[in-house]
């Protein structure tokens, strides 16, 4: 049942992967706090369905491979616990 293998794009992902600058260096899994991104074999892979939103993984990514789905800017977001989707 998956869907874009290719990328790790996909449509219910909050977090994209640019691919081709994720080295695979595994720094954001750590920080992760719902353990939602998952290193396979050639790729890393975020479980949409397990992210918060909390965009910690953002910064702590040194190449800069990751970004909000939504198009949001990366760093510096302040999401407080609690509903705020807009
Ligand atoms: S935004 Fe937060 S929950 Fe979602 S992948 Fe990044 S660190 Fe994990
Ligand atoms: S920290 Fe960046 S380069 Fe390292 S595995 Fe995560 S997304 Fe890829």
């Amino acid at each position: 049942m998956r869907v874009g293998e290719k990328t790790s794009r996909t449509s219910e992902a909050p977090i994209l992967v640019a691919v081709e600058k994720c080295d695979l260096c595994g720094g954001c899994i750590g920080i992760c706090p719902t353990d939602c991104i998952v290193l396979t074999e050639h790729n890393l892979m975020i479980v949409g369905s397990e992210c918060i939103r909390c965009g910690l993984c953002l910064p702590a990514c040194p190449v800069g491979a990751l970004t909000w789905n939504d198009g949001d800017v990366a760093a510096g977001q302040s999401t407080e616990a609690g509903d705020n989707g807009k």
